[in-house]
Protein backbone atom coordinates (compact mmCIF):
# COMPACT_ATOMS: atom_id res chain seq x y z
CA UNK A 1 0.00 0.00 0.00
CA UNK A 2 1.16 3.47 -1.00
CA UNK A 3 0.45 6.22 1.58
CA UNK A 4 -0.40 9.64 0.69
CA UNK A 5 -0.46 12.55 3.67
CA UNK A 6 -1.29 15.21 4.13
CA UNK A 7 -1.44 17.87 7.37
CA UNK A 8 2.41 18.43 8.49
CA UNK A 9 1.57 19.72 11.44
CA UNK A 10 1.95 19.21 15.34
CA UNK A 11 0.42 16.07 14.78
CA UNK A 12 1.12 15.53 11.46
CA UNK A 13 4.93 15.90 11.48
CA UNK A 14 5.69 12.95 13.79
CA UNK A 15 2.88 10.93 12.84
CA UNK A 16 4.25 10.71 8.99
CA UNK A 17 7.56 10.32 10.07
CA UNK A 18 6.65 6.69 11.82
CA UNK A 19 4.50 6.23 8.65
CA UNK A 20 7.83 6.83 6.36
CA UNK A 21 10.04 5.08 8.96
CA UNK A 22 7.56 1.93 9.04
CA UNK A 23 8.51 1.58 5.06
CA UNK A 24 5.57 2.95 3.88
CA UNK A 25 6.43 4.17 0.19
CA UNK A 26 4.61 7.76 1.12
CA UNK A 27 3.80 11.22 -0.55
CA UNK A 28 3.07 14.39 0.40
CA UNK A 29 2.36 17.77 -0.47
CA UNK A 30 2.67 21.43 1.38
CA UNK A 31 0.25 24.03 2.24
CA UNK A 32 1.85 27.75 2.93
CA UNK A 33 5.52 26.76 4.07
CA UNK A 34 7.17 23.86 2.78
CA UNK A 35 9.76 23.37 5.64
CA UNK A 36 7.43 20.03 7.31
CA UNK A 37 7.43 18.78 3.70
CA UNK A 38 11.09 18.87 3.14
CA UNK A 39 11.73 17.39 6.15
CA UNK A 40 9.49 14.43 5.31
CA UNK A 41 11.21 13.91 2.01
CA UNK A 42 14.78 13.97 3.70
CA UNK A 43 13.63 10.77 5.08
CA UNK A 44 12.52 9.53 1.86
CA UNK A 45 8.68 10.70 1.28
CA UNK A 46 7.85 12.28 -1.95
CA UNK A 47 7.06 16.00 -2.58
CA UNK A 48 4.45 17.08 -5.28
CA UNK A 49 2.74 20.04 -5.83
CA UNK A 50 -1.03 19.47 -4.74
CA UNK A 51 -3.56 16.98 -2.55
CA UNK A 52 -4.76 16.48 -6.41
CA UNK A 53 -1.37 14.73 -7.23
CA UNK A 54 -0.69 13.12 -3.87
CA UNK A 55 -4.65 11.30 -4.39
CA UNK A 56 -3.43 10.10 -7.76
CA UNK A 57 -0.23 8.56 -6.89
CA UNK A 58 -0.97 7.10 -3.62
CA UNK A 59 -3.51 4.70 -2.39
CA UNK A 60 -4.52 5.72 1.02
CA UNK A 61 -4.63 9.12 1.94
CA UNK A 62 -4.23 10.29 5.47
CA UNK A 63 -5.59 13.65 6.42
CA UNK A 64 -5.26 15.15 9.73
CA UNK A 65 -6.08 18.94 9.23
CA UNK A 66 -7.18 21.91 11.46
CA UNK A 67 -11.26 21.67 11.44
CA UNK A 68 -13.77 20.81 8.98
CA UNK A 69 -12.98 23.85 6.77
CA UNK A 70 -9.56 22.91 5.78
CA UNK A 71 -10.84 19.11 5.54
CA UNK A 72 -13.69 20.43 3.14
CA UNK A 73 -10.91 22.38 0.69
CA UNK A 74 -8.46 19.63 0.90
CA UNK A 75 -11.12 16.59 -0.18
CA UNK A 76 -13.08 19.20 -2.40
CA UNK A 77 -12.09 22.37 -3.35
CA UNK A 78 -9.41 23.61 -6.20
CA UNK A 79 -6.95 21.30 -6.76
CA UNK A 80 -8.56 19.09 -4.28
CA UNK A 81 -7.92 15.17 -3.14
CA UNK A 82 -11.61 14.64 -5.28
CA UNK A 83 -9.64 15.78 -8.29
CA UNK A 84 -7.32 12.94 -8.29
CA UNK A 85 -9.30 10.21 -6.91
CA UNK A 86 -10.03 7.22 -8.53
CA UNK A 87 -12.24 4.09 -7.59
CA UNK A 88 -10.91 1.90 -4.87
CA UNK A 89 -8.95 4.61 -2.93
CA UNK A 90 -9.05 5.07 0.41
CA UNK A 91 -9.30 8.71 2.41
CA UNK A 92 -8.46 8.18 6.20
CA UNK A 93 -9.70 11.41 7.82
CA UNK A 94 -7.34 11.89 11.39
CA UNK A 95 -8.83 15.56 12.00
CA UNK A 96 -10.92 15.97 15.02
CA UNK A 97 -14.00 17.83 12.90
CA UNK A 98 -17.65 17.10 12.84
CA UNK A 99 -19.38 13.64 12.30
CA UNK A 100 -21.52 15.67 9.74
CA UNK A 101 -18.99 16.98 7.16
CA UNK A 102 -17.20 13.81 7.03
CA UNK A 103 -20.57 11.99 5.85
CA UNK A 104 -20.84 15.04 3.30
CA UNK A 105 -17.66 14.23 2.49
CA UNK A 106 -18.41 10.80 1.84
CA UNK A 107 -21.48 11.52 0.22
CA UNK A 108 -19.54 13.15 -2.17
CA UNK A 109 -16.76 10.90 -2.73
CA UNK A 110 -18.07 7.24 -2.24
CA UNK A 111 -20.48 6.81 -5.10
CA UNK A 112 -17.14 7.54 -7.11
CA UNK A 113 -15.52 4.38 -5.83
CA UNK A 114 -13.19 6.25 -2.83
CA UNK A 115 -13.41 4.41 0.34
CA UNK A 116 -13.47 6.33 3.68
CA UNK A 117 -12.25 5.98 7.19
CA UNK A 118 -12.98 8.00 9.79
CA UNK A 119 -10.25 7.94 12.39
CA UNK A 120 -9.33 10.94 14.74
CA UNK A 121 -7.02 10.51 17.56
CA UNK A 122 -6.04 10.77 21.19
CA UNK A 123 -2.62 11.12 22.89
CA UNK A 124 -0.91 15.00 21.70
CA UNK A 125 2.26 15.34 20.21
CA UNK A 126 4.55 12.86 22.41
CA UNK A 127 1.86 9.63 21.45
CA UNK A 128 2.64 10.76 17.52
CA UNK A 129 6.35 10.99 18.16
CA UNK A 130 6.11 7.47 19.90
CA UNK A 131 3.64 5.94 17.87
CA UNK A 132 1.17 5.54 21.18
CA UNK A 133 -2.10 7.28 19.61
CA UNK A 134 -5.38 6.01 20.15
CA UNK A 135 -6.81 6.03 17.38
CA UNK A 136 -10.59 5.90 17.06
CA UNK A 137 -11.52 3.92 13.71
CA UNK A 138 -15.42 4.18 11.93
CA UNK A 139 -16.03 2.31 9.08
CA UNK A 140 -16.18 -0.77 7.00
CA UNK A 141 -14.28 -3.77 8.98
CA UNK A 142 -12.86 -5.29 6.31
CA UNK A 143 -11.63 -1.53 4.96
CA UNK A 144 -10.08 -1.23 8.23
CA UNK A 145 -8.51 -4.27 9.06
CA UNK A 146 -6.99 -3.41 4.96
CA UNK A 147 -5.70 -0.30 6.70
CA UNK A 148 -4.20 -1.80 10.21
CA UNK A 149 -0.76 -2.14 9.22
CA UNK A 150 -0.66 1.45 8.19
CA UNK A 151 -2.66 3.35 11.41
CA UNK A 152 -1.00 0.21 13.50
CA UNK A 153 2.26 2.33 12.61
CA UNK A 154 0.73 5.39 14.49
CA UNK A 155 -0.69 3.61 17.46
CA UNK A 156 -3.39 1.36 18.78
CA UNK A 157 -6.65 0.85 16.81
CA UNK A 158 -10.18 0.62 18.51
CA UNK A 159 -13.15 0.28 16.12
CA UNK A 160 -15.56 2.84 17.15
CA UNK A 161 -18.61 2.11 14.61
CA UNK A 162 -19.64 3.27 10.91
CA UNK A 163 -18.04 6.50 9.62
CA UNK A 164 -18.79 9.30 11.52
CA UNK A 165 -18.49 7.50 15.26
CA UNK A 166 -14.81 8.01 15.58
CA UNK A 167 -15.53 11.84 15.33
CA UNK A 168 -18.20 11.58 17.53
CA UNK A 169 -15.97 9.61 20.25
CA UNK A 170 -13.41 12.34 20.39
CA UNK A 171 -15.21 15.01 20.44
CA UNK A 172 -16.93 13.40 24.02
CA UNK A 173 -12.98 13.09 24.80
CA UNK A 174 -12.68 16.43 23.94
CA UNK A 175 -15.61 17.55 26.22
CA UNK A 176 -13.89 15.83 28.76
CA UNK A 177 -10.53 16.70 28.40
CA UNK A 178 -11.63 20.41 28.83
CA UNK A 179 -13.46 20.71 31.56
CA UNK A 180 -11.23 18.46 33.52
CA UNK A 181 -8.05 21.03 32.70
CA UNK A 182 -10.34 23.64 33.54
CA UNK A 183 -11.39 22.30 37.05
CA UNK A 184 -7.20 21.39 37.69
CA UNK A 185 -7.13 25.86 36.75
CA UNK A 186 -10.50 26.40 39.13
CA UNK A 187 -9.13 24.12 42.06
CA UNK A 188 -5.50 24.80 42.33
CA UNK A 189 -6.16 28.72 42.21
CA UNK A 190 -8.17 27.78 45.90
CA UNK A 191 -6.15 25.27 46.92
CA UNK A 192 -2.86 28.07 46.82
CA UNK A 193 -4.74 30.91 47.52
CA UNK A 194 -5.47 29.26 50.66
CA UNK A 195 -1.93 28.45 51.51
CA UNK A 196 -1.12 25.10 49.83
CA UNK A 197 1.76 24.22 47.37
CA UNK A 198 0.61 22.85 43.90
CA UNK A 199 3.50 20.22 44.28
CA UNK A 200 2.00 18.99 47.24
CA UNK A 201 -1.87 18.79 45.92
CA UNK A 202 -0.57 17.28 42.59
CA UNK A 203 0.69 14.29 44.85
CA UNK A 204 -1.72 14.29 47.20
CA UNK A 205 -4.65 14.68 44.82
CA UNK A 206 -2.79 11.38 42.31
CA UNK A 207 -4.08 9.42 44.85
CA UNK A 208 -7.57 10.69 45.83
CA UNK A 209 -10.50 10.87 44.17
CA UNK A 210 -10.39 14.11 42.38
CA UNK A 211 -7.67 13.00 39.93
CA UNK A 212 -8.32 12.82 36.49
CA UNK A 213 -5.03 12.14 33.24
CA UNK A 214 -5.03 15.79 32.62
CA UNK A 215 -3.35 16.06 36.10
CA UNK A 216 0.11 14.38 34.47
CA UNK A 217 -0.63 15.68 31.23
CA UNK A 218 -0.59 18.95 31.88
CA UNK A 219 0.57 19.61 35.29
CA UNK A 220 4.25 18.63 34.73
CA UNK A 221 5.96 20.72 31.76
CA UNK A 222 3.08 23.04 31.76
CA UNK A 223 1.17 24.51 34.40
CA UNK A 224 3.45 23.62 37.12
CA UNK A 225 6.51 25.23 35.14
CA UNK A 226 4.27 28.69 33.88
CA UNK A 227 5.68 26.94 30.52
CA UNK A 228 2.58 26.80 27.53
CA UNK A 229 4.83 25.67 24.48
CA UNK A 230 2.13 23.83 22.22
CA UNK A 231 1.38 20.80 22.62
CA UNK A 232 -2.52 21.32 21.79
CA UNK A 233 -2.86 24.85 20.85
CA UNK A 234 -5.45 26.63 23.08
CA UNK A 235 -7.63 27.57 19.59
CA UNK A 236 -7.64 23.88 18.61
CA UNK A 237 -9.34 23.34 22.22
CA UNK A 238 -11.44 25.82 21.93
CA UNK A 239 -12.39 25.03 18.24
CA UNK A 240 -13.44 21.26 19.73
CA UNK A 241 -15.23 23.16 22.91
CA UNK A 242 -17.20 25.00 19.97
CA UNK A 243 -17.83 21.54 17.60
CA UNK A 244 -19.25 19.36 20.84
CA UNK A 245 -21.37 22.51 21.35
CA UNK A 246 -23.10 23.10 18.06
CA UNK A 247 -23.42 19.37 17.87
CA UNK A 248 -25.33 19.26 21.11
CA UNK A 249 -28.18 22.07 19.71
CA UNK A 250 -27.98 19.80 17.15
CA UNK A 251 -29.21 16.95 19.25
CA UNK A 252 -31.28 19.14 22.17
CA UNK A 253 -28.50 17.95 24.59
CA UNK A 254 -27.95 20.88 26.89
CA UNK A 255 -24.45 20.75 27.95
CA UNK A 256 -23.58 23.00 31.34
CA UNK A 257 -20.14 22.35 31.70
CA UNK A 258 -19.17 22.21 28.58
CA UNK A 259 -21.20 25.61 28.06
CA UNK A 260 -19.06 27.58 30.46
CA UNK A 261 -15.74 25.88 29.99
CA UNK A 262 -16.22 27.17 25.82
CA UNK A 263 -16.71 30.79 27.51
CA UNK A 264 -13.00 30.33 29.37
CA UNK A 265 -11.63 28.95 26.44
CA UNK A 266 -12.92 32.06 24.18
CA UNK A 267 -11.88 34.72 27.03
CA UNK A 268 -8.27 33.03 27.26
CA UNK A 269 -7.96 33.04 23.52
CA UNK A 270 -9.32 36.92 23.31
CA UNK A 271 -6.74 37.61 26.05
CA UNK A 272 -4.09 36.32 23.27
CA UNK A 273 -3.77 32.94 24.54
CA UNK A 274 -5.51 31.02 21.37
CA UNK A 275 -1.58 29.94 20.14
CA UNK A 276 -0.13 29.13 23.61
CA UNK A 277 -0.87 25.39 24.42
CA UNK A 278 -4.50 24.99 26.16
CA UNK A 279 -3.61 24.36 29.58
CA UNK A 280 -2.91 28.17 29.57
CA UNK A 281 -6.96 28.48 29.61
CA UNK A 282 -6.32 27.18 33.48
CA UNK A 283 -3.61 29.41 34.14
CA UNK A 284 -6.02 32.10 32.88
CA UNK A 285 -8.66 30.64 34.79
CA UNK A 286 -6.48 30.48 38.18
CA UNK A 287 -5.06 34.37 37.06
CA UNK A 288 -9.16 35.69 37.84
CA UNK A 289 -8.46 34.93 41.09
CA UNK A 290 -4.88 36.57 41.06
CA UNK A 291 -3.53 33.24 41.59
CA UNK A 292 -0.14 31.77 39.40
CA UNK A 293 0.05 28.06 39.70
CA UNK A 294 3.31 28.01 38.63
P1 LIG B 1 -1.56 22.25 13.44
O1 LIG B 1 -2.23 23.57 13.29
O2 LIG B 1 -0.22 22.17 14.08
O3 LIG B 1 -1.42 21.54 12.00
C1 LIG B 1 -2.37 21.61 10.98
C2 LIG B 1 -1.66 21.41 9.65
O4 LIG B 1 -2.61 21.45 8.59
C3 LIG B 1 -0.63 22.52 9.36
O5 LIG B 1 0.58 21.92 8.96
C4 LIG B 1 -1.25 23.28 8.21
O6 LIG B 1 -0.26 23.80 7.32
C5 LIG B 1 -2.05 22.19 7.53
N1 LIG B 1 -3.12 22.75 6.70
C6 LIG B 1 -4.03 23.67 7.06
N2 LIG B 1 -4.84 23.96 6.03
C7 LIG B 1 -4.39 23.20 4.99
C8 LIG B 1 -4.80 23.05 3.66
N3 LIG B 1 -5.84 23.74 3.18
N4 LIG B 1 -4.09 22.20 2.88
C9 LIG B 1 -3.05 21.48 3.36
N5 LIG B 1 -2.62 21.57 4.63
C10 LIG B 1 -3.30 22.42 5.43
O7 LIG B 1 -2.62 21.30 14.18
P2 LIG B 1 -2.33 19.91 14.97
O8 LIG B 1 -2.08 20.20 16.39
O9 LIG B 1 -1.40 19.08 14.16
O10 LIG B 1 -3.81 19.30 14.89
C11 LIG B 1 -4.33 18.70 13.72
C12 LIG B 1 -5.66 18.03 14.09
O11 LIG B 1 -5.40 17.03 15.08
C13 LIG B 1 -6.70 18.99 14.67
O12 LIG B 1 -7.99 18.61 14.24
C14 LIG B 1 -6.53 18.78 16.17
O13 LIG B 1 -7.72 19.12 16.88
C15 LIG B 1 -6.21 17.30 16.23
N6 LIG B 1 -5.44 16.84 17.40
C16 LIG B 1 -4.37 17.57 17.88
C17 LIG B 1 -3.67 17.10 18.99
C18 LIG B 1 -2.46 17.85 19.56
O14 LIG B 1 -2.05 17.53 20.69
N7 LIG B 1 -1.89 18.80 18.86
C19 LIG B 1 -4.05 15.90 19.61
C20 LIG B 1 -5.10 15.17 19.07
C21 LIG B 1 -5.79 15.65 17.97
Amino acid sequence: MTVGFIGLGAMGAPMAERVVKAGFRTFTTFHKRREAADALAALGATVVDSPAEVARLADAIITILPADAELEEVTLGKGSLAEGFSPGKILIDMTTATASTLLEIEGALAPRGVRILDAPVSGGTTGAAAGTLTIMAGGDSALLEECRPLLESMGRVIHVGGVGQGKVVKIVNQMMAAVHLLAIGEAFALGIRSGADPHTLYSVIKESSGYSKMMDLRLPGFLLEGSFKPGFKLDLMKKDVNLALASARGQNVPLLLTSVAGSVFSAASAAGKGSDDFSAAAAFLAGLAGVEIA
